[in-house]
């Protein structure tokens, strides 16, 4: 697999739904991507760490597609990830994606938001996607607001809305890059308990964060990246508690 250099203490028998294979990019001379090789189980959820610019948003956007990469595989339920055409489409609907900035329609209300993909993509009638969005606003705790716009809720608000429109979706599984970063430090512990019921639902989440306290409670697994590669890998309790690399004790040396 030529992966000797990076630290693997943890086997986990589950079902992989994501199989990231020798994945390589490059944007010029970075080796943003450098042989990465990991899976994601169904009902996982891995929490990515690593100093900023260690490549962890390209990861998630090379998963989902919206980079490509140099060599390698990336697939998904047995799929290799498309390259082009209606695939696309099927693949970002199956993989929800949550961004630090919400990223909502801001000229469509909040109920629009979660209706519009599940009525395009999935084809659901619009009876039918109302009520599942009022469902799932309702399980974000949001469903008083569903006929505002965005830019009348919190940034906690707006972003709890962004994954009732992922989960709208009924995708395989959800990927989150920094989901609290842009957010007000009262507003961090909404979001973060929205994702904790998510992951005890058994959804498939791979998060980005710099949420240790997300990171301890719901990871069953975490992947320390730096300079574009996994250099350790571990059970949360592992990796807090006995980092096993440089990098990863000077990591949390800074952050804990
Ligand atoms: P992280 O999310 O861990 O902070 P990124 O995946 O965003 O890291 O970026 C990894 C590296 O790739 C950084 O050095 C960043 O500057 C560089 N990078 C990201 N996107 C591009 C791009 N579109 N073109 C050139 N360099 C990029
Ligand atoms: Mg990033």
């Amino acid at each position: 697999m030529g992966d000797t250099t990076a630290v693997r203490v943890v086997r986990d028998d589950r079902e992989p739904l994501v199989i990231i294979d020798s994945v390589n990019k490059h944007y010029g001379d970075l080796h943003v991507l450098n042989n990465i090789n990991t899976q994601v189980g169904r009902g996982e959820v891995v929490v990515v760490l690593g100093p900023s610019g260690s490549g962890k948003s390209t990861l998630c956007r090379a998963i989902n597609r919206l980079e490509t990469i140099d060599s390698g595989t990336i697939s998904i339920d047995g799929q290799p990830l498309p390259e082009e055409g209606n695939g696309l489409a099927t693949l970002r609907a199956d993989v929800g994606m949550v961004f630090q900035q919400f990223n909502l329609f801001a000229h469509k209300s909040i109920l629009q938001n979660v209706t519009l993909g599940p009525m395009k993509v999935r084809g659901l009638s619009r009876k039918d996607a109302e009520e599942k969005a009022m469902a799932l606003l309702e399980r974000v705790g949001i469903a008083n607001q569903a006929q505002k716009l965005p830019s009348q809720l919190s940034g906690g608000q707006q972003q709890r809305v962004a994954i009732a429109r992922s989960l709208a979706m009924d995708p395989k599984l959800i990927l989150l890059d920094e989901p609290t970063s842009a957010l007000d430090p009262e507003m961090i512990n909404e979001v973060l308990d929205v994702m904790i019921g998510l992951a005890n639902d058994g959804m498939t989440m791979l998060v980005v964060t710099h949420e240790m306290g997300f990171a301890r409670r719901a990871a069953d697994r975490i992947i320390f990246m730096a300079d574009g590669q996994i250099v350790e890998e571990a059970t949360p309790e592992q990796f807090f508690t006995d980092p096993k690399t440089s990098r990863s004790q000077d990591f949390l040396s800074k952050i804990l």
